[in-house]
């Protein structure tokens, strides 16, 4: 019996060493080799055997973080053409340069493309850094950017590591443990394959590789150079890496967006904080966007608005919510923590009669949804902006860095009441 058991596991072992031998492993020049065959032409990408442009590949890393090449395109098309190099995007005012991004999301990053721009003029002559350690020195340049611009541009033998290539080599070696905690073994196993040969059309075959076969949802194994050399895919489980985390999505928060529009064809906006979410981005006053809103603070913020005093508060006895108007007792009951001003407004903000329109403008961040009760008030044109706001006429709206969380609240404000909730869409900060 000892015997028997003992021939079986010697049999079960000898096996295995044989699936190890006949499995290869993948190999850089399969994919290389795929890659002279099918890579993207891509307007940031040079031609084969030909330099890359350090300035593109940066602008173009940059613009791609948690986006999409079609949604990137027209963005960095009128970016090199505007501002066509270091020197140029270092000389441009900021605005200028977030509305530009405007609708691009991660608003951050264009304040940090900015300074880096900046950086690399006043640090090191309007020329960027080669290696990699000089790279994350920059402002924005985090692990991934600078070895993706240490391979592509300076074929440094980089390993550039984006989701794209975490799924590769997630699915290429059946990584058991989910992300984010699989972060640091993917990277190490995406570095031992990284070759000292091409190492940047290395870096770009991955991408393309991620991007066009090794797909998120059902990945087209058969016409992968690595096919034979994919555990997951001969595990018939490619969908299933790489594994997950359960994602916990942040709380709802709640807010009010007020669009005042001025009788000659203006709309009351002003700049959000520089850091933080959607920093320096322009937008209508909103209250704070909070798990516990209530209604109330909306009142509270209304009347608020358009008081002459910093903090201060006017006069209620004029305002009117909801259509009817918010004075006295009926006042007291919505918001009777806030004291009334006691000066007379001037003549033409007296009277602010806010509507609240029908419907709610629902969006997600990446780690809070949204939603937003939208309230509007036209104001006669000798209204002055209060502290802080500015008026911007209703043409030049599209020209301002409005995030597209903004362009849906005043899409939903200018269509006049609603009739629907408007559809929810995502946004970055
Ligand atoms: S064989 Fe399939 S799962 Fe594996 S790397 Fe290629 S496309 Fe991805």
């Amino acid at each position: 019996m000892a015997r028997a058991m003992t021939l079986a596991a010697a049999r079960s072992d000898r096996q295995r060493a044989q699936r190890a031998a006949a499995i290869s492993s993948p190999q850089p020049t399969d994919l290389l080799a795929w890659y002279d065959r099918h890579r993207r032409t891509l307007p940031w990408r040079a031609p084969a055997g030909r330099r890359a442009d350090p300035y593109r590949v940066w602008l173009s890393e940059i613009m791609l973080q948690q986006t999409t090449v079609k949604v990137v395109e027209p963005y960095y098309a009128r970016f090199v053409a505007r501002w066509p190099d270091f020197a140029a995007l270092a000389a441009a005012p900021l605005d200028d340069i977030l509305k530009a991004w405007a609708g691009l999301g991660y608003y951050a990053r264009a304040r940090n493309l900015h300074a880096c721009a900046r950086a690399i003029v006043e640090r090191h002559g309007g020329q960027m850094p080669a290696s990699e350690a000089k790279l994350r020195e920059l402002p924005g340049i985090g692990r991934y950017t600078a070895a993706a611009i240490a391979a592509i541009a300076y074929q440094q033998p980089a390993t550039p590591v984006d989701g794209n290539i975490e799924r590769v080599i997630a699915r290429l070696y059946a990584v058991g443990s989910p992300l984010p905690a699989a972060k640091p073994e993917i990277f190490r196993l995406a570095q031992a394959l990284t070759p000292q040969r091409r190492p940047g059309d290395f870096a770009q075959a991955m991408m393309d590789l991620g991007a066009t076969i090794c797909t998120p949802k059902t990945p087209a194994c058969a016409f992968c150079p690595w096919s034979g050399d994919c555990a997951a895919h001969r595990r018939g489980e490619a969908d299933s890496y790489p594994r997950r985390t359960p994602k916990r999505e942040g709380a709802l928060r709640r807010g009010a967006a007020f669009v005042v529009r001025r009788a000659d064809g203006f709309v009351l906006v002003r700049a959000r904080a520089a850091k933080g979410l959607l920093g320096g981005m322009t937008e209508v006053p909103t209250t704070e966007w909070a798990t516990n809103f209530a209604e109330a603070d909306a009142f509270s913020y209304a009347r608020r608005l358009f008081s002459p005093l910093p903090g201060g508060e006017r006069s209620a006895s004029a305002d009117k919510i909801g259509g009817s108007r918010v004075r006295g007792k009926e006042r007291r009951n919505s918001a009777t923590s806030v004291p009334p001003h006691p000066d007379p407004l001037p003549t033409g903000e007296r009277e602010i009669a806010w509507r609240r329109l029908a419907g709610i403008v629902r969006h997600v961040f990446t780690h809070f949804p949204l939603e937003l009760t939208v309230y509007c008030a036209d104001v006669a044109a000798a209204t002055s902006a209060p502290n802080g706001t500015r008026w911007v006429a209703l043409q030049d709206l599209s020209g301002e860095a409005l995030p597209s969380l903004m362009r849906k609240v005043v899409a939903h404000a200018l269509d006049g009441s609603a009739r629907a909730p408007l559809k929810s869409g995502k946004d970055r900060p």
